[in-house]
């Protein structure tokens, strides 16, 4: 049976379909409280379909979504998104999507009222707080993620990279438990890429559990501590990055590919 002190997310035997494709595919996935555990596969195996099942934005056809919160164990089948973001699960989606209109330091302070539906007593952060103490959090995020001195400038005249960065800050602010980032990196360059890669090092530090969808093998590698691979919707290894790097199956379906 499930260890619940071990595991932050369980998801058994998930399947989705669209018309007649099978998206995934009998998905079985334990994420286990503190890992970073990255998601691999070609384009179209179904990752980004996973991650909108586990946030409420795509309802599995069958299967299980179990996660286990502050408070306990939760099904979050069903759930809408806001709910589920409000338990503790943020997400960096694949194209970024922040506030063009607002400044930085707006875009990274408004996360944390929505968790609480606007109200100035917000959960993760143990209890009531001032928009003052946002705000400064808010600072604080932007200074570790290299947007500090941006922090006037609305986020619409920001470069790709740096709105991925902002988005991260917003998901920051909320304190989460549980962190999902899809592609983090696509779209960057080399140097902002390796930036990332430290900067998701440090929020590590931070004691939050991540699930990390990755296309680019440098930062895999120089991320995860567990690998999951998907090819057309279906699990076909699992294991540490070094059962991940010697595994025949992978490298066939995957590492050797074109993809990579
Ligand atoms: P990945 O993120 O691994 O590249 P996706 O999860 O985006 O893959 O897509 C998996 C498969 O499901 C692809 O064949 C894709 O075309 C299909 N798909 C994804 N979303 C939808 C949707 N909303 N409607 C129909 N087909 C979809
Ligand atoms: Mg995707």
């Amino acid at each position: 049976m499930l260890n619940q002190s071990e595991d932050v997310l369980v998801v058994e035997g998930v399947n989705k379909n669209f018309g007649g494709l099978k998206a995934l595919d009998d998905v079985n996935i334990r994420i286990r409280d503190g890992s970073v555990h990255a998601i691999i596969g070609p384009n179209g195996a179904g990752k980004s379909t996973f991650l909108n099942c586990l946030v409420g934005r795509l309802i599995p056809d069958t299967g299980s979504v179990v996660y286990y919160g502050r408070d306990g164990a939760h099904s979050l089948s069903g759930l809408p998104p806001h709910r589920i973001n409000q338990m503790g699960i943020s997400r960096v989606f694949q194209t970024p999507e922040v506030f063009n209109d607002l400044n930085l330091l707006e875009n990274a302070m408004i996360p944390a009222f929505a968790h609480n539906d606007g109200a100035f007593s917000l959960n993760a952060w143990g209890g009531v707080v001032s928009r003052g103490e946002v705000r400064e959090e808010a600072e604080h995020i932007l200074e570790d993620i290299g947007l500090a001195d941006k922090k006037e400038m609305v986020a619409g005249s920001l470069s790709r990279g740096d709105k991925r960065r902002l988005e991260l800050a917003m998901c920051l602010v909320q304190k989460p438990k549980l962190l999902l980032l899809d592609e983090p990196t696509a779209g960057m360059a080399r140097a902002d890429t390796n930036n990332t890669i430290d900067l998701l090092k440090k929020i590590g530090e931070r004691g939050i559990s991540k699930v990390i969808i990755e296309h680019d093998m440098h930062v895999v590698f120089s991320l995860a501590t567990r690998i999951s691979v998907l090819a057309r919707g279906h699990i076909i290894a699992e294991g540490t990055p070094e059962e991940i790097k010697g595994d025949p199956r992978v490298q066939e379906a995957y590492l050797g590919g074109a993809e990579v």
